[in-house]
């Protein structure tokens, strides 16, 4: 049931700000939709309008649990009503009890707080550069990731990341930074050589399309880094938390990597960021060495500790699989019966891609925004690539009123 009433015409007041003040205020960084949600609830938004859209986006897989989660609310306003920041010069209750949940989670020992994945990864890959120049040297230096990896805008991540545009203007970038093409064993292998510090890798490429790893890939990885020396980060900022049907994704490859980076649901919303470790690589920091402000703080941690109570159960987790499955034939049907539009689907769990056929590339923002003139909210994932990332708490019946939507949508697309 909703926890908000949604917006009727006796409640509507015209608003004294719209999508075209976007255009007069805002660095030009966005583009975003021409509605504007004011309420949410669940996987239910609402627009100035009051018009509804069934939110299958979840902010790019940030609100796992939906909008306005009842125990995520009173986490957050049991918090704000106590202590909202301390500094680093003071450890507080929350984040204590968050560093214990992971680290008992995941093969992790040591957690670093920041608030953000961008940071998450930042803090990982100098992290690994600490590492190695401390264990071996100034000259095992190199990062080595994938090409059309995502791992976030500030300058050395969006460096890491594998897609050029997103660089393109920034220089000059951070050096020793080499790009291998994903999933390529032998690309791998001849990559990773000694003075390789850190392969970092996300188990399933969520901007770049969905595209899973495969499990010889990861083992390759696996393989080649304790050979050179060189530590494994895996960026599950959107795989992670729950998403894919385990907590984390790593866990249903059976490859632990030496560095674990988490963000967007890991706060549902409210911004926080993770980077996990072992005892031994953790040592490579020491007081002083890296930190942010705002890392950790009471509210960030409080929200996260909770979310991480509520996705972290075998009953929670178990029906993210069941709900994966049912969209994945879902999606599966709509590939069947739209094989002009659709070549396949492809992804884990609630991270699912449905790729356009080779007649409609390019067309998957136009197929985005006819869904949602009929109230359907989707994702891209780059130019040829839906995205379906809905909250993981996704009804049966959602799914169905979302197929219902997207076949509306496509037997009308053209
Ligand atoms: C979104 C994302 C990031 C960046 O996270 P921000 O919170 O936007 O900085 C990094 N890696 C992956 C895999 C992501 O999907």
């Amino acid at each position: 049931m909703s926890a908000v009433s949604p917006i009727t015409s006796a409640n509507i007041t015209t608003p004294s700000v719209t999508r075209a003040t976007f255009d007069d205020v805002m660095v030009p960084t966005y583009a975003p939709s021409t509605m504007v949600p004011v309420r949410g609830s669940g996987l239910d938004l609402w627009d100035q309008n009051g018009k509804h859209y069934l939110d299958f986006t979840s902010g790019i897989a940030v609100t796992s649990l939906g909008h306005a989660h009842p125990a995520i609310v009173e986490a957050l306003c049991a918090q704000a009503n106590n202590v909202w920041h301390l500094s680093n010069g003071y450890t507080n209750e929350p984040v204590l009890k968050l560093a214990q949940a992971l680290t008992q989670a995941t093969f992790a020992d040591r957690a670093f707080f920041c608030n953000s994945g961008a940071e998450a990864n930042e803090a990982a890959f100098k992290l690994a550069r600490k590492y190695a120049h401390g264990k071996f040297g100034s000259q095992k230096s190199r990062i080595i990731s994938c090409l059309n990896s995502f791992h976030g805008r500030t300058l050395f991540t969006v460096s890491v990341g594998g897609q050029e545009k997103y660089t393109e203007g920034f220089e000059p970038l951070p050096p020793a930074i080499s790009h291998i093409a994903f999933n390529d064993i032998e690309a791998a292998r001849a990559a990773i050589k000694d003075d390789v510090c850190a392969v970092v890798v996300e188990p399933i490429q969520g901007e770049g399309g969905v595209t899973p790893a495969t499990l010889e890939y990861l083992q390759a990885l696996r393989a080649f880094c304790d050979e050179k020396g060189a530590l494994l980060i895996f960026d599950e900022v959107q795989c992670g938390m729950g998403r894919t049907g385990t907590l984390y994704t790593y866990m249903q490859y059976g490859v632990a990597p030496d560095i674990l980076t988490s963000a967007k649901a890991l706060g549902n919303g409210y911004p926080i960021g993770a980077m996990l470790t072992t005892n031994e690589i953790a040592q490579a920091f020491s007081v002083g060495s890296h930190g942010t402000t705002y890392g950790g703080n009471p509210l960030a941690a409080s929200v996260a500790l909770k979310v991480l109570e509520i996705i972290n159960t075998p009953s929670f987790l178990t029906r993210v699989q069941q709900a994966g499955i049912l969209m994945k034939n879902m999606l599966q049907s709509i590939v069947d019966d739209y094989s002009h539009l659709f070549s396949g689907v492809r992804g884990t769990g609630l991270l699912l891609g449905l790729v356009l056929a080779e007649g409609c590339r390019g067309r998957a923002k136009d197929v985005r925004n006819a869904a949602e003139a009929k109230g359907l909210m989707l994702l891209i994932a780059g130019p040829d690539v839906i995205r379906i990332a809905p909250a993981l708490i996704v009804s049966d019946e959602q799914i169905a009123t979302a197929e219902r939507l997207l076949r509306d949508t496509l037997n009308t697309f053209n």
